[in-house]
């Protein structure tokens, strides 16, 4: 992330899910990846955010699940 860029939005649908100063609106999953030597891309770091909605949808793509983890705290 820039950090210039005050500005995050979804990659997938586009949707502005975070702009300016304070705490993000809504969650979104930010993936950063440093490619090393035995990709195709060594040397290059990739990024991306990817809004709830897009999200459900894109791991609903995999051929095996997603592996949910309940969080159980007690109030
Ligand atoms: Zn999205």
């Amino acid at each position: 992330m820039k950090t210039k860029d005050r500005k995050i939005i979804c990659n997938c649908c586009g949707k502005t899910l975070w702009e300016g100063a304070g705490i993000p609106r809504e969650e979104f999953l930010h993936v950063e990846k440093e490619w090393g030597y035995f990709s195709g891309k060594d040397g290059e770091i990739q990024e991306f955010d990817i809004c709830e909605a897009c999200y459900d949808q894109w791991v609903k793509s995999f051929q095996i699940p997603v592996r949910t983890i309940e969080i159980t705290e007690l109030v």
